[in-house]
């Protein structure tokens, strides 16, 4: 069950004359509809999978408009699907996680960008890099370069990124080349307003559809001979073109200082960082008026010489504040200066570091550190050294007073369908021993995490049958390679199944198949159950493994530990050879829980009976060994005192939380661990028949001497 965008919606409907309020990823949204675009697709995924999310709920606003939204099976899927503008008039928006999307789009962008377009052409990224990152730490910079496409990197307000979607398209247009536009996590976060303008309608969409198609031009082919021919059109027509627009447009801005001997050329994207670092140090204030000029480049590729030149002509000493390494930026603005003649020293790298998130305490250290070092005229060096040493002293003192504070890595829901596979393999490595497992992306990749501690690699989203491939016949005994349903419609199926059955391979591959792309906020896919629509898509894994070929393959239901536990063994010990699939089935506890909320709710509204399994511990029977936790993790499973003064070991205790999903049982069942677990059940509005035989016990065990609870 997907989360409702109800309200998200209504304010893409906002009018000339509203105001917009809300978070920068909804602003992108919304400007892209105000941008007459014709069709919008992409590929969930952190901080953008927002974008889409709203982009489907909004289906009756997106009809009115005419414009075409597209649930794409992946990030190739999604970029192609931008190849409508290479041919024809038309405004079109993609949107997915990078570094790891652009990665699975990189054939069909270069593709793309070869020819170049001739409708506008834009593609948001989310720019997952720094801290709560999820993947890989590289940037889509490198892509930009290679490819020449252009990347807009806007200033984290909502005015700001909403024109810079705007111009995306126009400066897409201008220099017939697709255009990048990338949201770190912050500013698809950041809220504030805009004024709202009308959206309008494309002049070319399902509601005015273009007639035939264009007569047949070779050049609109990534094709030899003609991609010698585009490869000097990027960098003799585009990329002229582009940088006179970003010019003409005024795209980046300057912001003027009192102390302009030096000044900091930044990345738009870390602005705000930049100037709240500046306020730290009283060299700014809190509405952005700040004493040393600062350069924002809302396009970071590619950059204007001519304002590059113009910023530093005057200036002793530039800081370039480049997130992430190699410094692409900082390398251009050497060259272009050193052309010019110009002998402004250029800082970056040094004063700041060469890895990882600039977050305002490390801009607080890098930017006084070139200050110092360069000393602007009339500025009082050793007050903003003290003042960076008193902005980040603090820390040291804070951590010795709270001591040592315990790791919290991220692990799966309470009640999770996952979990249990872990478990089950848990107990048979412990009869067979270890083995290869191949990890994926996805919510099974919290086994990586304690308790479970599994997994060798992890190669990419689908990936995992595909890196045991030269795993199993190097290694005496099969791999087990992870995949959810996600990844297996993402890329698993061909890249992992179909090679492997291509190759004769061995192996064991289990498929989560929980329902939902859980992990990136429950969206639904080809073998989900239902669909925006309603009816389910009607695509299934089981089906699908079949009809390719697949003759081992077996389903078990997640929770039941002790089958699964077997399914394994059989699998990791039959002498016949060739892929041997388990599809792990289990709803995504978060969805279910979602819908049985709601639908519990509203039985309890009407005085209906509702039933909710709870798990428990004896205290009396529980050994305090622990044993069930090791081989769950599930956070509702945690430890209290124990209440017997005679003994000091903490006991087992199953909290508030719990979802009922059975695992500890099943554990406890499998693993031949204890016989301390109970399974409640809680009744609201019971029915007579429960009422009198709750009376009855009460009776008999107050008789007995027990004390009895009241009914609700
Ligand atoms: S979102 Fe669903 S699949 Fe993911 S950890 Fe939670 S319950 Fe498990
Ligand atoms: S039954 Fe056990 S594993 Fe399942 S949610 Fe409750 S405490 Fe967690």
């Amino acid at each position: 069950m997907e989360r409702s965008f109800k309200k998200e919606v209504e304010a893409l409907r906002l009018g000339a004359g509203e105001t917009f309020r809300g978070e920068g990823i909804l602003a992108v949204t919304k400007a892209l509809l105000q941008s007459g675009v014709s069709y919008v697709g992409g590929y969930q995924g952190a901080p953008v999978s927002h974008l889409l999310d709203v982009m489907v709920e909004a289906e009756d606003l997106l009809a009115d408009l005419g414009v075409h939204v597209e649930t794409c099976t992946n990030e190739a899927s999604a970029a192609a699907m931008l190849g409508a503008s290479i041919n024809y008039p038309l405004r079109g928006a993609v949107t997915w996680k990078s570094i790891v999307g652009t990665n699975v789009a990189a054939d069909a962008l270069s593709n793309l960008a070869s020819p170049g377009v001739l409708g506008g052409a834009l593609i948001i990224l989310g720019e997952d890099y720094g801290e709560g990152a999820s993947v890989i730490q590289e940037r889509s910079y490198a892509y930009a370069m290679k490819s020449s496409m252009w990347l807009i990197d806007p200033r984290p307000d909502l005015p700001t990124i909403v024109a810079m979607v705007e111009k995306g398209f126009e400066l897409s247009e201008a220099s017939h080349a697709p255009v990048m536009l990338e949201l770190r996590i912050r500013a698809c976060h950041v809220t504030g307003e805009f004024p709202a303008k009308d959206n309008r309608r494309a002049a070319f969409s399902s509601l005015n559809r273009i007639a035939g198609p264009p007569r047949f031009d070779y050049a609109r082919l990534a094709h030899p001979p003609l991609t010698f021919v585009q490869e000097r059109l990027k960098i003799e027509d585009r990329l002229p073109a582009a940088r006179a627009f970003i010019r003409e447009q005024a795209l980046n801005q300057e912001l003027p200082g009192q102390y302009d001997d030096v000044g900091i050329i930044v990345m738009g994207g870390l602005t705000n960082n930049v100037l709240r670092a500046l306020t730290r140090l009283e060299l700014a204030d809190v509405y952005g008026e700040t004493l040393i000029p600062v350069y924002v480049l809302n396009v970071v590729y590619p950059l204007v010489p001519e304002e590059v030149r113009a910023f530093c002509a005057s200036k002793r000493a530039v800081l370039v504040v480049e997130e992430g390494s190699p410094d692409y930026i900082e390398q251009q603005i050497n060259v272009e200066l050193r052309r010019a003649d110009i002998r402004t020293r250029v800082f970056g790298k040094g004063p700041l570091p060469a890895t990882g998130e600039y977050n305002s305490e490390v801009l607080i250290g890098g930017i006084a550190a070139f200050l110092v070092e360069t000393r602007p005229a009339g500025l009082d060096i050793t007050a903003v050294a003290g003042m960076a040493l008193a902005a980040v002293d603090h820390k040291g003192a804070a951590a010795q007073a709270v001591g040592e504070l315990p790791a919290r890595p991220p692990t799966f829901c309470t009640g999770c369908p996952e979990r249990p596979v872990f478990a089950a393999i848990k107990l048979m490595q412990r009869e067979l021993g270890p083995t290869h497992i191949s990890a994926d992306i996805g919510c099974h990749a919290f086994a990586t995490f304690a308790p479970f501690s599994m997994g060798n690699s992890i190669l990419g989203y689908g990936m995992s049958l595909a890196s045991a491939a030269a795993v199993g016949p190097n290694l005496d005994r099969r791999p087990i390679a992870v995949m959810g349903d996600g990844g297996f419609w993402h890329n698993g199926l061909i890249t992992g199944v179909t090679s492997n059955l291509f190759n004769k391979g061995d192996g064991v591959l289990i498929v989560m198949q929980n329902g939902y792309t859980s992990a990136t906020g429950l969206q639904y896919m080809p073998s989900s159950k239902a669909s925006r629509q309603g009816a389910a898509p009607g695509m299934d894994v089981e089906q699908t493994l079949r009809s390719l070929g697949v003759k081992w393959l077996r389903k078990v239901r997640t929770y039941s530990v002790g089958t699964m536990t077997k399914t394994l063994k059989e699998a990791m010990r039959t002498a016949e050879r060739g892929l041997k699939v388990i599809i792990a089935d289990g709803e995504c506890q978060l969805a279910r829980q979602r819908r049985v909320r709601a639908q519990d709710a509203e039985r309890l509204a009407r005085g209906a009976r509702v039933a909710r399994a709870r798990f428990g511990v004896d205290d009396d029977i529980c050994t305090g060994d622990h044993s069930c936790i090791r081989l769950s993790g599930c956070p509702s499973l945690t430890v209290k005192p124990n209440p017997d003064p005679l003994r000091t070991d903490p006991v087992a205790t199953v909290i508030e939380s719990c979802v009922g999903c059975g695992l500890c049982g099943e554990v406890a069942h499998a693993a031949v661990l204890c016989p301390s677990f109970y399974r409640a059940e809680l009744v609201r509005n019971p029915h007579l028949g429960e009422r009198l035989m709750h009376w009855l016990r009460r009776l008999v065990i107050g008789r007995l001497g027990g004390r009895a609870e009241a009914v609700s």
